[in-house]
C-alpha cells in the first residue's frame, strides 16, 4: 500500500488551554526532526487540532518513517493513511474497496467504517457515508461482517478538502514533546545506565545537554568517542545534544594526591557534580540527572547519594534510583544504547578506584579531607571549565 501521508495523534492530557499551542509546536519541531533523518521529503502541519505529516517526495522508505516516528515522545498513535480526491462517491467507494483489499490479505475481518465530515458541503452526511460504503464492502467482499462495537478493523474516512482514509494504528512511545518542560544536564558516562536515565527525562519532555569527564591519556579517544555515539543515539529521541567534554585529568590526580584512597570515588563524584552544576546553570538547565541506582556500587550506596547530593542546590533527576540492573539492561536495549555501552573501553571512574571504596562516607568527613585541596583545587576547576569542549551532538542523516 502506498501511504502518502501520516496522521500523528497525541494524547490530550495536560495540554488543554493557553498551553496547548506550546505543545503542538514542540511535536511538530520533534516530527520535523524525526523525518530529516528519513530518506524523501515530508512536510508537517497542524489542522484543527492534528498533526499530519504529508509525503511530498516520490519516494521514502516506509519502515524508515515509521521507526523514526516512534521515537517522537508526545505520540500516541501513528495512522498511515492514504489521500483521496474527492471525485464523486462510486469512485471513492472503489478505491476502498481497493485499499481494504491492498492492506488485508485475509478478509474473515469484522470492520466497521467511521466517516467524519468536517466539510459539511459533501453530499452525504457520515452515517450514509458509513451505511454506503460498509455496503459496498460487504458486496465486494463477502468474507466480512459488521461489528459496530468491537471491530476488528475501524475504517477511518475522514472528509475534509481532501479524502483521509486509515485503519492501521501504530502506538507511539507516549510521553511528552522534547522542548515542553524545559532543559536538563545529564551526566553521561560511557555506562549502561546515564544513556538510559537521559532517555528517561527526555520522555517527560525535557530537553537535554550533557556532560562528560574525560582523562586522558588514562582513558582513551575511543572512551570519549564511545560517548559521543551513545549522545547520538539518545539524541534521536531527545533532540540535539550539546556535550561539553571536561578534562578531568588533573582534578582527579589532584585527589589521588591529597586525598585518603578510599575515599577517591567519593570526592571525584562530588566535583563531576559541582561541575555538573556550574554548567548546568551556565546554560538554562532546570537540573541534573544521573544514572544513580541504589546499592548498584559503593558509589551508590544512601550513604553514598547523600553525600554526593549534598554539594547540589539543582534538583538531582535519578529516574533510575529503584531500577534493578536487569530492568536497565532490557531499556538499553529497546533504545539501542546497550551494544554501545557494553564496548570495553575504560571509564575515568575505575582508572583510580580503590580496592576498598567507602560504602558508608561520613559527611563532615569528606568535607574535612576536601580541605586538603584548597590550595589548588579552584584553580583546577577553572582550567577544566576553560579547556572545556563542546559538541553538538544530533542524529540528522
Ligand atoms: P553508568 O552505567 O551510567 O556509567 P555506573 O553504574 O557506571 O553508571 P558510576 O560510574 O558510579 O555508575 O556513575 C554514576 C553516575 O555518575 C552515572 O550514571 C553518570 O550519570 C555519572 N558519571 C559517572 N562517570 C561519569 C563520567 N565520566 N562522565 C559523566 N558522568 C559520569
Ligand atoms: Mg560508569
Amino acid at each position: 500500500m502506498e501511504y502518502k501521508a501520516f496522521l500523528l495523534k497525541y494524547a490530550e492530557i495536560g495540554i488543554k488551554g493557553r498551553n496547548r499551542y506550546l505543545f503542538e509546536d514542540a511535536l511538530v519541531e520533534q516530527i520535523r526532526y524525526a523525518l530529516r533523518r528519513c530518506e524523501g521529503e515530508f512536510s508537517v502541519r497542524k489542522e484543527q487540532g492534528r498533526i499530519y505529516a504529508d509525503v511530498i517526495s516520490e519516494r521514502y522508505d516506509y519502515d524508515e518513517v515509521v521507526e523514526n516516528l516512534k521515537r517522537v515522545f508526545g505520540l500516541s498513535h501513528i495512522c498511515p493513511m492514504i489521500q483521496l480526491e474527492d471525485e464523486g462517491f462510486e469512485r471513492l467507494s472503489g478505491e476502498i474497496v481497493k485499499y481494504m483489499d491492498a492492506v488485508y490479505e485475509d478478509k474473515h475481518l469484522t470492520f466497521k467504517v467511521n466517516a467524519r465530515r468536517a466539510r459539511k458541503n459533501y453530499p452525504k452526511t457520515s452515517m450514509e457515508i458509513n451505511c454506503d460504503l460498509g455496503e459496498a464492502l460487504l458486496n465486494a467482499f463477502p468474507e466480512m461482517r459488521v461489528d459496530v462495537h468491537e471491530p476488528e478493523v475501524m475504517l477511518n474516512v475522514e472528509v475534509r478538502e481532501h479524502i483521509y482514509v486509515y485503519s492501521v494504528v501504530i502506538p507511539g512511545p507516549g510521553g511528552m514533546p522534547v522542548g515542553t518542560a524545559g532543559k536538563a544536564m545529564l551526566l553521561l558516562s560511557g555506562g549502561i545506565d546515564s544513556p538510559v536515565a537521559g532517555y528517561m527525562i527526555a520522555k517527560r519532555g525535557v530537553r537535554i545537554d550533557a556532560v562528560y569527564f574525560h582523562a586522558p591519556p588514562y582513558t582513551s579517544e575511543r572512551a570519549k568517542q564511545k560517548v559521543i555515539d551513545l549522545a547520538k543515539a539518545v539524541s534521536k529521541y531527545a533532540g540535539e545534544i550539546h556535550l561539553h567534554v571536561i578534562n578531568f585529568t588533573d582534578i582527579q590526580m589532584y585527589i589521588y594526591d591529597k586525598c585518603p584512597h578510599d575515599e577517591l570515588t567519593i570526592i571525584m563524584r562530588r566535583y563531576m557534580m559541582r561541575i555538573a552544576e556550574y554548567l548546568a546553570k551556565e546554560n538554562g538547565c532546570l537540573g541534573l540527572i544521573t544514572g544513580e541506582s541504589i546499592g548498584q556500587v559503593a558509589s551508590q550506596t544512601t550513604a553514598s547519594l547523600l553525600v554526593t547530593n549534598e554539594v547540589c542546590t539543582l534538583p538531582v533527576y535519578r529516574p533510575l534510583i529503584a531500577f534493578d540492573k536487569m530492568d536497565i539492561v532490557e531499556i538499553a536495549e529497546k533504545i539501542d544504547t546497550y551494544e554501545t555501552s557494553v564496548l570495553p573501553y575504560e571509564d575515568c571512574c575505575t582508572i583510580f578506584v580503590a580496592k576498598h571504596p567507602v560504602t558508608k562516607p561520613n559527611l563532615n568527613i569528606i568535607r574535612k579531607h576536601e580541605t586538603h585541596l584548597a590550595e589548588r583545587i579552584d584553580e583546577l576547576v577553572r582550567t577544566a571549565l576553560e579547556t572545556r569542549e563542546i559538541l553538538a551532538v544530533s542524529a540528522d542523516r
